[in-house]
Parts: structure tokens; C-alpha cells; sequence
């Protein structure tokens, strides 16, 4: 089959944030959106994308109904399929019930910013109560900070530096992280794809 040609509107500059979400060769051109069996993406961050390939490929297995489509098509010697831009699975998939306490998760919680100065850039860990002091890894005492906050913070408390956190560091839910997600959208988004993205949406407390 012969790869369609398009140009792709990349953003030009590279985010931290863009760094956790590397979209394979594949993405480039003309990726589907996936969405769940109740017509809601899989992931908003990442958000949940095929290759063209593998999403024409699971309406043909069958596991996906194509909501919408590209103009382009692709041949084979015998067929001419549109290329699916927005596919749903026939399957509902269950979302995990508990959020893992990972790095990405972490930064999303605390979208992406220094939880002590606000800034977005040069973004590390910062332990609230130190370890040296007794402090655990844990969702409630480990928060995104920039390194000029962590370099300056080191080993001292919260109120011996003067600082403040700027929300209380709980565990998310599955569905606080969902919501979070939907402020980071990815650089191109299908004019098909924003009848099931509600990028404007207010978000649930
Ligand atoms: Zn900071």
C-alpha cells in the first residue's frame, strides 16, 4: 500500500512536557483517534492515538466501528479503504482503579509545575519533608519543583525556606489525572477529533 503524503504541523518547540510523550514515526500521518466503548478517548494524555495502520487493521479484525474518516484513502490491488480518523472500540476497556505512582503521573498531578514557584521549566522531585528528616516517597509528600526551588529548598522544612505548596499533594484518581490530561493536548488535533474532546470542559474538582 502506498504511504499517503501529508505535512505535518508539529509544534517547533520542544516542552518538558513534550519529552514524557514521544509519538512514534507512525503518529505523523494521519493517526486515529481511540475511543472507548462510551465514545470517550481511551487517554487524554497522552492522548490515545493509532497509526492509520493499526486502526485500519482492527476494523477490519472487527474490534473497532470507524466513527470518521480523512478524505485520503488506501489502495491495495483489490481494495480502497478511507483511512479511519476517529475509531471506537466495540469493547468497553475498564480504566484502572488506582493511579500508579510514576513520574508522569506525578508531573501531571501537579500539571507540570514547580508546586512551590509556579515554573514549568527545568522541572524535577522535590521530597516536602526531607528524607533526611524521616520523609517517605509517597503521593503526599513528594511534589514536582523546579530545580532552583529543590536547589535552594535541599534538606530544610517547608517553613524554614518560607515555602508554601500551591495545592495539597494527595493521590489523584483515575478520573482527576483524566481531567488534568485534557489541559495538555497534543500539538494537532484532527478537526474530526473535537466532537469527542472537550478541551474547554470545566474540571471536576
Ligand atoms: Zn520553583
Amino acid at each position: 500500500m502506498p504511504m499517503p503524503q501529508t505535512t505535518s504541523s508539529e509544534p517547533d518547540s520542544r516542552s518538558f512536557r513534550s519529552d514524557f510523550v514521544r509519538q512514534s514515526a507512525g503518529l505523523r500521518h494521519f493517526p486515529a483517534l481511540v475511543l472507548n466503548a462510551d465514545y470517550r478517548p481511551l487517554s487524554y494524555y497522552p492522548l490515545s492515538l493509532w497509526p492509520w495502520q493499526e486502526a485500519i487493521k482492527a476494523a477490519f479484525l472487527d474490534r473497532v466501528t470507524i466513527v470518521s474518516e480523512y478524505e485520503e484513502v488506501v489502495r491495495s490491488p483489490s481494495t480502497e479503504i478511507r483511512i479511519p480518523s476517529v475509531v471506537v472500540l466495540k469493547d468497553y476497556v475498564a480504566p484502572q482503579k488506582t493511579v500508579a505512582f510514576t513520574r508522569f503521573n506525578l508531573f501531571l498531578r501537579d500539571e507540570f509545575a514547580c508546586q512551590y514557584c509556579g515554573a514549568t521549566g527545568d522541572l524535577t522531585f522535590d521530597h516536602v519533608i526531607p528524607r533526611a528528616a524521616g520523609g517517605v516517597t509517597s503521593w503526599q509528600n513528594v511534589v514536582a519543583a523546579c530545580g532552583r526551588c529543590n536547589l535552594h529548598k535541599g534538606s530544610k522544612s517547608l517553613k524554614q525556606v518560607g515555602y508554601t505548596l500551591r495545592k495539597p499533594p494527595v493521590q489523584p484518581s483515575t478520573g482527576q489525572l483524566m481531567n488534568l490530561g485534557r489541559k495538555f493536548p497534543p500539538g494537532h488535533l484532527h478537526e474530526s477529533w473535537m466532537d469527542f474532546l472537550y478541551w474547554d470542559a470545566e474540571l471536576e474538582p
